[in-house]
């Protein structure tokens, strides 16, 4: 694995999800070859990826705790270079059962250091910071945090931070906030573009320049299981994720930028 991304927020609803599949798939059709992990019990970056919990004999549970090998578990998904380790609704379980096994906290990096045919890891987070959220943060190079332009927008992201130095200072030593990505921005209301200025204010230069706006083809998207830019590729949600996606590969995966 060159590189491996959680995408993170203790918050619900905030577009981690949304970002992972896009992310994962925009990074595919840019030619790299991406491993989408689900450490989210929902699933729905699994079925949303197009990969159903019916169809999944091997799930990351079964890898963390059930004795299954990585490979066992990987699928590949309809999307170009995109292949996904699917979470199910006994990834639930795996947050309690981890806790009596010896480091639990590495369980994923030390499972994910097998696979070495990967280019980029995407991993989507629990709205929690239990410890498969401990294990993705541990799992990761860097981290990107979705702050959705709403009220209360930066509620919570103490809390991160202190998780995140925890981590770093025990288990993964170059642990950060790497970037900060403006989700879910309403451009018609004055709170929408007064997060924005805060949030730019507060993290500077790793807030992503993109940023994504409210569409509701991007809702949409998920319950025909494809990622936006196979959904509707016209869209303003699918052409904010394709920018934000180049931005993510130009700034960590030298993509160079066409001129
Ligand atoms: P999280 O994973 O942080 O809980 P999701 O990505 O699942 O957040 O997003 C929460 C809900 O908002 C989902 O129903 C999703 O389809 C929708 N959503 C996400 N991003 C956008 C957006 N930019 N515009 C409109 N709806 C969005
Ligand atoms: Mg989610």
């Amino acid at each position: 694995m060159v590189l491996s991304i959680a995408v993170t927020n203790q918050k619900g609803g905030v577009g981690k999800t949304t970002t992972c599949i896009n992310l994962a798939a925009e990074l595919g059709r840019l030619g790299y070859s991406v491993l989408a992990v689900d450490m989210d019990p929902q699933g729905n970056c699994s079925s949303g990826l197009g990969i159903e919990a019916d169809a999944v004999n091997v799930s990351l549970y079964d890898v963390l705790l059930g004795g299954a090998s990585i490979q066992e578990a990987l699928v590949a998904t309809p999307w170009e270079g995109v292949s996904l380790l699917p979470a199910t609704i006994d990834l639930a379980g795996a947050e309690v059962e981890l806790a009596s096994i010896i480091s639990r906290e590495t369980c994923l990096r030390r499972h994910m250091a097998k696979l070495d045919h990967y280019d980029v890891a995407i991993i989507d987070c629990p709205p929690s910071l239990g410890l498969l959220t401990i294990n993705a943060l541990v799992a990761a190079q860097k981290l990107i945090v979705p702050i959705q332009c709403e009220y209360y927008a930066l509620e919570g992201v103490g809390q991160l931070a202190r998780t995140i130095g925890l981590v770093r200072d025990c288990l993964n030593p170059d642990l950060s906030i790497d970037g900060v990505l403006l989700t879910m921005f309403d451009s018609r209301t004055r709170l929408a573009h007064d997060v924005v200025e805060e949030v730019r204010r507060q993290f500077g230069e790793i807030v992503f320049s993109t940023v994504i706006p409210r569409n509701v083809k991007l809702s949409e998207a998920p319950s025909y299981a494809k990622p936006i830019t196979y959904y509707e590729p016209a869209s303003t949600g699918a052409q904010s994720y394709t920018l934000f996606s180049r931005e993510v590969a130009t700034r960590w995966l030298h993509l160079k930028t066409k001129r």
